[in-house]
């Protein structure tokens, strides 16, 4: 097995023999989609003792699962004080415990024994484009005391120290959270499924079901299955079984490239070892293989070949580190993750024995574990904590009109955050001038024999700052509300 980010391996990237249903068959659970979520499915539910079949269109991680960074952090897209304000504090608690255990599930498959050449290393360092040391201070109490989670601050000065840029000021470090080879862990997911007793059938795109009786009709081009329990893990392209479920999901394609080698200097201009990402979701990058730059930015709408992007990710790495020069890009990759309207996952039975995984946005790896275990642990135990995902509910995601508003919303978004940072780095610059000012007429009045004046007492220096912004408009999502109804 290739153990370089540069190549995935034949077997891999799914070209083996692979298997496709050609006969008839009975199992306990049939998984559609063979994603993160189908698989983390199969392999608890195998671990448990069902027989599990999983029926995949076209090969083992062929969308966002087998194209994706893995980074595994705890949580959520819907960022944690949205959750509160949602669904209460004790809900929202229990859901951020159940996105940590989905971590550990990963952590304990991606073990080396289990996966050879997996890469697991620990700490991801979330970064922020904008001055507010102030707000972080809270957001880490929260996250220490009540949400029991392992976090650190850092100051904008030891970002700098390891990031060498100014766009970022201070930092989120979360020791506990890790990376891994994200294009390789699907496809050791799978293995690990096979050996738990799942069968994974590829080339097998599911085209109806049947889901009204007690033990419900798969229908592929080649075969039939009947099974007590459907699960639905087929993310944006699930199409013909529930059309109407994948309509509850803009599709939005996300990019990542690597560069060819930079040599020493990249650990003297990057010298921090895990995943880092900005608090607005633009920049997501990490080193790998010794001295080369993986790095995640555009997103899009619409379907294109990530290999058009190769120019948009250059430029966006040098304008966080201008010092790397004109760098190559040797390998871009990319897949559609599902978004939901409220950016929870959808997670849950839909009626007796059909039940949903999926829309896991950008934060993918630690959720679909954790519908893995909610959903495996449903049907063979009768766990029924999946009902905390009940206040999200299957929205509309709006059709095309809301792809066009959902990418519209987003470069709004992204364009927010960006003058935020240029406001930021603004004020900072301002600072800098401002002590240097002082220093100078402290000097001069030294030099005068004079000494600091105080300003009489009426008259308070005026900090230098530039014009406050006006407050930004809301941007409310052009999606309308309906429930996905059987
Ligand atoms: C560039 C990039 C970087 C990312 N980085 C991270 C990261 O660092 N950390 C993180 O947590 N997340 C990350 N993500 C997000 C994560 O990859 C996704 O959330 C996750 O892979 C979604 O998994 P899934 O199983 O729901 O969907 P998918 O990967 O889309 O799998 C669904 C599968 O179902 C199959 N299917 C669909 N319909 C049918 C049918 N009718 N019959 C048979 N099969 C069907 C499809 O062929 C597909 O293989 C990233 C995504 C991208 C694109």
């Amino acid at each position: 097995m290739s153990e370089t980010f540069t190549s995935v391996s034949q077997e891999e990237a799914g070209f083996r023999d692979r298997v496709r249903l050609s006969f008839d068959l009975d199992a306990d659970i049939c998984v559609i989609g063979a994603g993160l979520a189908g698989l983390s499915i199969a392999l608890e539910a195998a671990r448990l003792g069902a027989s599990v079949a999983v029926l995949e269109g076209r090969h083992v991680g062929w969308n966002a699962s087998g194209n994706q960074f893995g980074t595994v952090m705890p949580g959520f897209a819907l960022p944690l004080a949205d959750l509160i304000e949602r669904i209460g504090f004790e809900d929202a608690r229990e859901l951020w415990t159940l996105s940590k255990e989905g971590a550990e599930f990963v952590r304990a498959n991606a073990a080396e024994e289990n996966m050879p050449g997996i890469g697991l290393s620990d700490g991801v360092l979330e970064v922020s484009n904008v001055d507010a040391g102030d707000r972080l201070i809270s957001r880490l109490q929260m996250l220490n005391e009540d949400f029991d989670t392992e976090v650190a601050g850092w100051q904008a000065d030891r970002v700098r120290a390891v990031l060498k840029t100014d766009r970022y000021f201070h930092g989120v470090y979360y020791p506990r959270a890790f990376q891994v080879d994200g294009r390789k862990y699907v496809h050791g997911l799978a293995a690990l499924a096979r050996r738990a007793g799942a069968r994974i059938f590829e080339d097998t795109p599911v085209v109806s079901i049947d889901h009204s009786g007690i033990r419900k009709r798969i229908v592929t081009p080649s075969a039939r299955l009947r099974a007590t329990h459907i699960v639905l893990a087929g993310n944006i392209h699930l199409g013909a079984p529930l059309r109407r479920l994948s309509e509850t999901l803009l599709p939005v394609w996300r990019y990542a490239g690597i560069t060819a080698p930079l040599g020493e200097r990249l650990h003297e201009i990057i010298g921090f070892k895990g995943s880092v990402m900005d608090s607005d979701g633009v920049d997501h990058f990490r080193i790998v293989d010794g001295d080369r730059l993986m790095w995640e930015s555009p997103e899009t709408t619409w379907a294109a070949r990530p290999q058009r992007f190769a120019g948009l990710v250059k430029r966006r790495i040098r304008t966080i580190f201008p010092q790397l020069g004109d760098v190559g890009i040797t390998d871009m990759f990319g897949g559609a993750t599902g978004q939901t309207v409220h950016g929870m996952p959808q997670i849950g039975q839909l009626r007796k024995g059909l039940w949903v995984a999926s829309g896991f946005g950008r934060q993918g790896m630690n959720t679909s574990a954790m519908a893995g275990q909610l959903i495996a642990r449903s049907i063979l135990w009768g766990d029924e904590r999946w009902r905390l995902f009940s206040p999200f509910e299957l929205v509309w995601a709006g059709g095309a009109t809301g792809r066009v508003a959902g990418q519209l919303v987003g470069i709004w978004g992204r364009a927010s955050s960006a003058a935020a940072g240029s406001l930021a780095r603004y004020r900072e610059r301002a600072r800098a001038k401002d002590r240097e000012r002082e220093a100078r007429l402290a000097e001069a009045n030294r030099a005068a024999g004079t000494g600091p004046r105080r300003p009489p007492s009426d008259v308070r220096p005026r900090p230098a700052s530039p014009p406050e912004p006006r407050p930004a408009e809301s941007a409310e999502p052009a999606a309308r509300e309906r429930s996905v109804s059987q």
